[in-house]
């Protein structure tokens, strides 16, 4: 008997063994021990067969079997050789991903018998159920006839009109059934709320939490809970796109559109997209949410592929937010702030209420300038500029890590005369700790939320109202519940409108409508003041006068018209090099591949990476791009296997990213 064995390894194959003890029943899916090279490794058997390609005398026998059940319910065995394929990943690798690190290791499995929790009928306390309004309850009722197969719906609602409350109705009726549920969420850190309602309604022994931030011992526990099936609710994060539930009755996406649901090291998969496969492959419905899904998204339904869901109105009483653009242009800025906007903050704290500050880059200023001789204090490694941070006396470098003391002189001309150019969340701070001195403040940024529950205690800090001003950037303006935030200010749009990433405008949009969700959100009504120096901008205009779908619409003519994904497709192969040279030359053989077997593919470059210089490597890049899927698949299936052979990879590293988030 040959067991066809997927090892962890980056090489593009699977390995053949023969199998010594033929009294186990071997099955796809066991994990077992094989000596690999000088090592001995844990692999899973992906086929059980009595052929092999390579001489059966030549082959050698596993060591063990460590599995009598399958680690994988067949379905997610399916996807993950599905994600390995489409994302042009190793198997073994993307196999052993999955697992968490106990696993892998080949610690032992405890299981009970697969034994779905039929948990229902439950006995609600009643806390925390809302009467659904007419918009929620008409999406409920639909799905009613969504549940029995496949079929993906995307609910668009306004910030805060209650897609939690319409997740939560159609998990009590696939629990009826008795079913299980996975819920992804963008970050789970951020939003401990979400968690706890779940919690709530269903009672927090039916539900597992299963996120890169669990300790290896509790997801070892989960994991097997989810295997034996004593668990009916998963939320997580995107990992668990691929959790072991053998009964999934419904998939749910929240804030869909979040950039983190790609993996952008390694295996770079989407999880929206594998979540949607998964749907597919289970036969069960999935539900995408989000205030601002994705171009891709809204194309999808557009073109009839998705059922479109909406929530027009707010829950409760909360009335949407109104917004308004502030022109920068000549404006005599007070450290970044239109004295306009510093007086609309005085006005709405001294009414008693909360005001957001929203501004995506961290530290005191993002650039340290001599004023003698105009030196830039760069990173080595990067080539970019070196982000100051004050009260940490350092400079740090926002790509690679690497950290300085401030200097004391220019190194160039040894004069102490700097600049600090730029605004960061830090200098925010720095400045209104004087000019609001009467009130209290709150950062909550990576630097500021570094320590364990840090990020808690400033978010319970916001809840109480202790705290009325709150600065912070990406990470204050998801899915927050803050009711007493009047007043949003967003200091930079700029960034965003021109930037080398054609999906940053997207990005600010998504950006700007979450950040500007926040305000308003029960009785009091919100108000977002957006500076720019660019009022006139189109997309801006549709963005604040018409919303997000008139913004969508304009955004997808232009992709459109410049044949830019969703109206085409992706795939980018990057390198990086120490040498200025090798990264480029290796991506110009890549292309010398490929050219033999281009059909319906464009080859754009080998160009440099707009991030030309990172943590000492020189990146390069070459994208190519299709109207079809299957089209570059087929390329990518030709060519790969010449590509691998190619002698000038060694000294570099190189990557496959399908469906690229970012050129960047
Ligand atoms: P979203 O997920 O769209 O941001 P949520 O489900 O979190 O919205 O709802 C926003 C707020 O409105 C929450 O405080 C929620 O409890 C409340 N809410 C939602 N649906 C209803 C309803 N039908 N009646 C009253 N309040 C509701
Ligand atoms: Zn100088
Ligand atoms: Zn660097």
């Amino acid at each position: 008997m040959i067991l066809r064995i997927a090892i962890p390894t980056p090489l593009r194959r699977i390995f053949d063994y023969k199998a010594t003890q033929t009294t186990l029943h071997f099955i796809p899916g066991l994990r077992v021990k094989v000596p690999f090279g000088k090592k001995e490794v844990i692999g899973l058997i992906l086929e059980v067969t009595d052929k092999s390609d390579f001489p059966v005398e030549k082959l050698k026998s596993i060591i063990e079997c460590l599995d009598t059940q399958p680690l994988l319910p067949p379905h997610v065995f399916e996807l993950a050789l599905w994600a390995a394929e489409y994302y042009q990943y190793p198997v073994g690798e993307v196999l052993s991903s999955l697992f968490p690190s106990l696993i892998r290791k080949g610690r032992e499995i405890n299981r009970v018998p697969f034994a779905p929790t039929l948990a229902l009928p439950r006995e609600y306390t009643g806390e925390g159920i809302n009467k659904l309004n007419d918009e929620q309850a008409i999406v409920v009722e639909s799905m009613k006839k969504n549940l029995a197969h496949f079929n993906v719906s995307l609910l668009q609602g306004v910030t805060g009109s209650g897609k939690t409350e319409v997740y939560l109705s159609l998990l009590d009726m696939v629990i009826a059934q008795g079913k299980q549920a996975l819920i992804l969420v963008p970050e789970i850190g951020l939003t401990p709320q979400t968690v706890e309602r779940f919690e709530k309604r269903f009672g927090a022994n039916i539900i597992g939490v299963y996120h890169s931030g669990l300790t290896e011992k509790a997801k070892f526990k989960t994991w097997c809970a989810m295997l034996d099936g004593s668990i009916s609710i998963i939320i997580g994060t995107r990992s668990a796109v691929f959790a072991p539930l053998s009964n999934l009755g419904i998939i749910i996406i929240d804030e869909c559109h979040d950039a983190s649901f790609k993996q952008w090291e390694g295996f770079k998969y989407h999880a929206r997209d594998t979540a949607v496969r998964r749907a597919q492959l289970e036969n069960i419905p999935i539900m995408l949410g989000s205030a601002t899904p994705s171009l891709e998204t809204l194309l999808n339904v557009e073109q009839t592929r998705y059922q479109l869901f909406s929530l027009h109105n707010r829950a409760g009483n909360a009335l949407m937010p109104k917004y308004h653009l502030v022109d920068l242009k000549k404006q005599n800025l007070i450290h970044g702030f239109a004295p306009s906007v510093l007086q609309h903050i005085r006005k709405h704290l001294s009414n008693g209420n909360q005001v957001l500050v929203f501004l995506n880059r961290r530290g005191f200023a993002p650039v340290l300038l001599c004023h003698e001789c105009g030196h830039i204090t760069e990173c080595a490694r990067c080539n970019s500029p070196m982000t100051i941070h004050q009260s940490a006396n350092e400079l740090r470098c926002h790509h690679c890590g690497k950290t300085s003391h401030l200097p004391k002189k220019c190194t160039q001309c040894q004069s102490e005369q700097f600049i600090q150019v730029g605004i960061g969340t830090e200098r925010i701070e720095h400045f209104f700790e004087t000019e609001f001195s009467n009130y209290v403040i709150e950062r909550v940024d990576r630097d500021t939320t570094r320590k364990k529950d840090s990020l808690t205690r400033k978010l319970s800090a916001i809840h109480s109202g202790k705290a009325q001003l709150l600065i912070g950037t990406q990470m204050l303006t998801k899915g927050h519940h803050f009711p007493n935030v009047t007043l949003v200010v967003v200091l930079d749009a700029d960034g965003g409108l021109y930037s080398a990433d054609f999906r940053a405008t997207e990005r600010l949009a998504q950006l700007l409508i979450q950040v500007a969700g926040r305000a308003g959100r029960e009785e009091k009504p919100g108000e977002v003041l957006i500076q720019t120096h660019h009022p006139d901008n189109i997309l801006l205009q549709h963005l604040i006068h018409e919303g997000y779908g008139a913004f969508a619409k304009q955004a997808l003519q232009d992709r459109e018209a410049a044949q830019l994904p969703p109206y085409s497709y992706f795939v980018l192969f990057r390198a990086e090099s120490l040498n200025e040279t090798e990264a480029k030359v290796f991506l110009s053989e890549i292309k010398t591949i490929l050219l033999h077997y281009v059909k319906e593919v464009s080859l754009l470059g080998p160009a440099i990476a707009p991030i030309e210089k990172r943590d000492g490597r020189y990146r390069w890049q070459l994208l190519l791009s299709s109207k079809k899927r299957a089209a570059l698949q087929h390329l990518l299936k030709k060519s790969l296997p010449e590509i691998e052979l190619l002698k000038s990879q060694r000294k570099i590293r190189w990557s496959i990213d399908v469906d690229p988030m970012d050129v960047l």
